[in-house]
């Protein structure tokens, strides 16, 4: 069945979800759904709710969805898992940014670092990536993805609550060693680099910090999203929703 993004209340006492254009001509000439035919929805806020879809009505014609019962599945957040990940080529990002969401990350910091060669990115193309891989995967909640910000200011203002595992390509405790022991009720970072790594400024203060566990993904150097996806399966394994 289809799943649907909205940001709207999940709330029988307003039972209609109004469409906006684009999602009405997806569901209409895309999906080819006809009138009576059900959408599951979620807004990240309240579970999962199942409407039936009404073409031709609400605002300039995009049609509704019409809540017929909430609470399909009610809401439960992915991990407390942040990932931070230099900006990279477009590419590169946005498959991290689908894959991160697929793996169950719940929120995604942009980081910039010295050897990032770029400073800005279109994060409302990549939020849309974010809601798109959600509604795909089954998940409850879509990452929040938050605007670039150089990696010394993020690390200053770092709450030490918050593991960082750092993935560090100059070699480390392998990955699963380092997580075998993690308590798994504390809330958690994964820190991936940019194509040209991390500069030994970088590494050395990274290193230093109370709050970072160093970790290695194997003897070779990984691509960034390759990297991503990599650390982030080992994390979930060891520490997150698949773990024992
Ligand atoms: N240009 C760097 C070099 O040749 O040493 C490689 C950087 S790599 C393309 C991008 C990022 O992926 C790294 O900064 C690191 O966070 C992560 N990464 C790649 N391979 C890794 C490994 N074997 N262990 C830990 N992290 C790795």
């Amino acid at each position: 069945m289809i799943r649907l993004y909205v940001p709207d209340d999940l709330d029988l006492a307003c039972p209609d979800i109004r469409l906006g254009k684009e999602q009405g001509h997806y569901l209409r000439n895309v999906m080819r759904l006809r009138d009576g035919d059900p959408v599951l929805v979620f807004n990240g806020r309240h579970g999962e709710a199942l409407t039936t879809f009404l073409s031709g009505v609400g605002p300039k014609g995009a049609g509704v969805l019409a809540i017929s019962g909430v609470d399909h599945r009610p809401f439960s957040p992915s991990p407390d898992l942040d990932l931070v990940v230099a900006l990279v080529k477009r590419g590169p990002l946005e498959t991290i940014i689908e894959k991160a969401t697929e793996l169950g990350v719940r929120r995604i910091r942009l980081a910039i670092t010295r050897r990032t060669n770029a400073d800005r990115t279109n994060v409302d193309r990549l939020r849309a990536i974010a809601i798109e891989a959600s509604e795909q995967t089954g998940r409850l909640d879509v990452p929040e993805i938050m605007p670039p910000e150089k990696l010394e200011r993020l690390l200053d203002g770092w709450d030490a609550s918050r593991r960082l595992m750092f993935c560090d390509e100059t070699g480390g405790p392998p990955a699963l060693d380092a997580l075998r022991d993690a308590p798994k009720d504390q809330p958690w970072a994964v820190l991936i680099g940019p194509e040209g790594g991390f500069a030994p400024e970088e590494t050395e203060r990274l290193r230093g910090l109370d709050f970072v566990t160093p970790v290695s993904l194997g003897p070779r150097i990984l691509r960034a999203d390759t990297a991503a996806i990599s650390a982030l399966t080992l994390w979930q394994a060891a520490v997150g929703d698949w773990a024992p």
